[in-house]
C-alpha cells in the first residue's frame, strides 16, 4: 500500500466498526486468517513462505502490493492449496463469517470459484456444500454471541477457463441452498464476458442474478460486455466506467487545471459533466458498482486517474449519483476490513455519517435478496444509524 490507512476516523468520534455494514464483494480465498492457513498447510503438507502468522500476513500484503501480477497471483496459490478438503473449506467459510461479523457486517455475499477446489477429488457439489455448511456454522457461532449476520454464496467461474456453463448450472442447482448469485473472476483483460454468453443466457432463462467483474483490469468494452452479454445487475469494481465521463470547466483559468468540481471551495466554477451512453446506462439504471478502494489502488485499476487513493473516481461517481457500494475484495491480501475502507473514505473524501449510511443502503438495496428481506435489512440499518445520531 502506498497510502497509510488512518487508525481512526478524524471527524467521527466512535469506532466505525459498530456501524452495520453490507459486504457485496469479498473473495473467500482472499480472506483467510494467517494462523488458519498455517495450520491447514501443515495438515496438507503444503509449504508456505512463512509459518509465523504475523510474518505470513505481512508476506501476503507485501506480495499484493509489489506491483508484480505474478507475485499477487502467487498469494492465491497458497490460500487455494489449503482449501481442497471439506474440512479446510468448512473452517475457512466459518471463520470468514465470524470475521465479517466482527467487522460489523450484517449481510455479506461471499464469492469464490468452486472449480479451483477440486484438486483432491471433491466434486463441484461437494465443495459448494462444504462451504455452505461452514457459512451456516459461522452464522450460528455469531448468533451465539448475540449478533446477527446473513450470508449468501456468489458462485464464480474463472474467466480464463471454459467451465462457465457447468458453473452456471451448479449455481442454479444450489439456489435454494445458499447460492444467491453468479460471477466471473480472474484475468479480465482479453477474456470478455461474451466468452460466457451461453452461460449467462442460461442464468437469465432461470432468472438467476449475475454480478460481473468488469472495469477493473479492462475498460469500457469489458463493462459493455458485462452488461450486454452478462446481463450484469451489478459490476465487480466497475470503476473504469469513469473513463466514459468527461468534465470540462467553463472557465479553465479560474477553476485551475486540477480543481475538484465537487470541492466546496471551488463550487462557483462548476464544470460541464458529460456522460457517455454507457456511463448513462450504468448511472440511470442504478447498476451497482462494487468499489473496493484499497484493492483498486493496489492492482492499478485506478492508475489512469492519477496517483494515490485521493484520485480514486469513486467520489466523483458517488457525487454524480452512481450507485456506489464499498467493499474489501481480498481482506488478507489488502490487509483491510470494511471498517478500514470506511475510515479511508472519511479521511480521504471527508465523508460523514450520512455518506456512510447512503453507501451502505446502496449495498443493501443491491443485495441479491428477495424484496422483503432487503426491506428488513434497510430498516435495520436505518434504525441503527438513527440510534447513533
Ligand atoms: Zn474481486
Amino acid at each position: 500500500m502506498t497510502e497509510t490507512i488512518p487508525d481512526a476516523a478524524p471527524d467521527l468520534d466512535f469506532d466505525l466498526k459498530v456501524l452495520p455494514k453490507v459486504s457485496l464483494h469479498d473473495h473467500l480465498d482472499g480472506g483467510l486468517r494467517p494462523a488458519t492457513i498455517i495450520e491447514l498447510a501443515e495438515a496438507a503438507g503444503h509449504t508456505l513462505p512463512s509459518t509465523d502468522p504475523v510474518a505470513l500476513g505481512e508476506w501476503f500484503r507485501e506480495s499484493a502490493d509489489s506491483g508484480s501480477l505474478v507475485r499477487y497471483l502467487e498469494t492465491f496459490d497458497h490460500t487455494i492449496a489449503v482449501m481442497q478438503t471439506k474440512e479446510g473449506l468448512f473452517r475457512v467459510a466459518k471463520e470468514f463469517v465470524e470475521d465479517l461479523a466482527d467487522d460489523g457486517v450484517v449481510y455479506g455475499e461471499v464469492r469464490w470459484a468452486p472449480e479451483q477446489h477440486l484438486q483432491q477429488g471433491l466434486s463441484l457439489d461437494d465443495v459448494v456444500e462444504a462451504v455452505q455448511a461452514g457459512l451456516e456454522a459461522g452464522v450460528d457461532a455469531v448468533a451465539e454471541t448475540g449478533r446477527d449476520i446473513q450470508v449468501g454464496q456468489l458462485i464464480t467461474a474463472m474467466r480464463h477457463a471454459d467451465r462457465g456453463q457447468e458453473i452456471a448450472e451448479l449455481a442454479v442447482r444450489h439456489r435454494y441452498k445458499g447460492a444467491v448469485g453468479f460471477d466471473i473472476a480472474g484475468a479480465e483483460d482479453g477474456f470478455l464476458p461474451s466468452r460466457f454468453r451461453d452461460a449467462f443466457t442460461y442464468l437469465a432463462q432461470h432468472n438467476f442474478p449475475a454480478t460481473v467483474h468488469a472495469g477493473e483490469a479492462a475498460g469500457l468494452d469489458s463493462i459493455q460486455s458485462a452488461l450486454v452479454d452478462g446481463r450484469a445487475l451489478r459490476l465487480g469494481h466497475g470503476v473504469r466506467i469513469a473513463e466514459d465521463i468527461t468534465i470540462e470547466f467553463e472557465d479553465a483559468d479560474e477553476a485551475g487545471a486540477d480543481a475538484d468540481i465537487f470541492d466546496d471551495e471551488v463550487s462557483d466554477t462548476i464544470g460541464m459533466v458529460t456522460l457517455g451512453e454507457l456511463a448513462s446506462w450504468v448511472r440511470d439504471r442504478g447498476i451497482a458498482l462494487e468499489i473496493c478502494p484499497s484493492s483498486n489502488l493496489q492492482t492499478g485499476a485506478i492508475s489512469g486517474f492519477g496517483e494515490g487513493i485521493e484520485s480514486h473516481p469513486l467520489d466523483m461517481l458517488y457525487q454524480l449519483g452512481f450507485n456506489v457500494t464499498i467493499n474489501t475484495d481480498n481482506r488478507l491480501m489488502s490487509g483491510v476490513t470494511l471498517t478500514d475502507e470506511f475510515e479511508l473514505l472519511v479521511e480521504t473524501f471527508d465523508y460523514d455519517l450520512d455518506d456512510l449510511l447512503e453507501l451502505t443502503l446502496n449495498a443493501a438495496e443491491a443485495a441479491f435478496l428477495p424484496l422483503e428481506e432487503k426491506e428488513a435489512l434497510v430498516e435495520y440499518i436505518n434504525e441503527a444509524y438513527a440510534d447513533l445520531g
